[in-house]
């Protein structure tokens, strides 16, 4: 029996190349989605072509109600799941000053309380099946910090500290638990900048370039693996060095 994988953000950037490759090395995929409807259901569209086996579901994963369902549908069409990549995230660019009430709440609940629900929602049939592997996107923000980013690099602090205590609390479950970390990677995330701040993003990365999607989801197919088996609780850059 295949083993089934949870992507949320699944349509769009990371979250899409991440879908397409663990769908492409045989993983259930549900690709989970909240505004990017058609870009879902066009990668989905695109597996099934290929003979893969792929859903699409919307979900939001601030509303841990919409959570739940997601991980009762993902059991419903598969049986099980083996898999969550907790990739759904949003991003904004402001003095600290300029933080509303508003843009605070937004950032803590769609990046920090959606990764908490869908683990807290994924965890109870992992749990029971005593088998489990929960990724969490954060960012290198989250370890160094971002200026004018502040609401953003807290939310991605706080799931590298939620991982950690996650991987404590279920590795005797055999859940394993891990972040990764990426740094400056090529997607409408960073459409706010320009071609030449990318330049400079690049000049000063040791690998002297911004990175790709792939970049990010070959590290999440490591981490789900079972080469991974005796990983968790880690948070893994993939920067280019920019956080040295
Ligand atoms: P992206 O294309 O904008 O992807 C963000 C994804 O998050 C979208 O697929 C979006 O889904 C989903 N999302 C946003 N709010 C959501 C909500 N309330 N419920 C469910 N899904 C929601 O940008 P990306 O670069 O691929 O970002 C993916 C992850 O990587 C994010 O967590 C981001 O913080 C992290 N990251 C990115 C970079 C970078 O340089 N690009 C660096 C470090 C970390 P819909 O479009 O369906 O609404």
């Amino acid at each position: 029996m295949n083993k089934t994988v949870i992507v949320t953000g699944g349509a769009t950037g990371i979250g899409r190349a991440v879908s397409s490759l663990l769908c492409r090395e045989g993983y259930n995929t549900v690709v989970a989605y909240n505004n990017s409807e058609e870009a879902a259901f066009s990668l989905v569209d695109e597996l099934q072509s290929e003979g893969l086996s792929a859903v699409a579901f919307k979900c939001d994963v601030s509303d841990s109600m919409q959570v739940n369902e997601l991980i009762d549908h993902a059991i419903q069409e598969f049986g099980k799941i083996d898999g969550i990549v907790n990739n759904a995230g949003i991003a904004q660019q402001k003095l600290l000053s300029d933080i509303t009430d508003e843009d605070w709440s937004k950032m803590i609940s769609v990046n920090l309380s959606g990764c908490f629900n869908c683990c807290r929602a994924a965890s109870l049939p992992m749990v029971r099946q005593h088998f489990g592997v929960i990724i969490n996107i954060s960012s290198m923000w989250g370890i160094v910090g971002a200026s004018c980013e502040s609401h953003y690099s807290a939310s991605k602090a706080g799931m590298i500290g939620l991982t950690k205590s996650l991987a404590k609390e279920l590795g005797p479950s055999n859940i394993r638990v891990n972040c990764v970390a990426p740094g400056v990677i090529k997607t409408d995330m960073l459409s706010a900048f320009s071609e030449a701040d990318l330049n400079i993003l690049a000049c000063d990365t040791p690998l002297e370039r911004i990175g790709t999607p792939e970049d990010v989801a070959n590290t999440v197919s490591f981490l789900l693996s079972e080469k991974a088996s005796f990983i968790t609780g880690q948070t893994i850059c993939v920067d280019g060095g920019f956080s040295l």
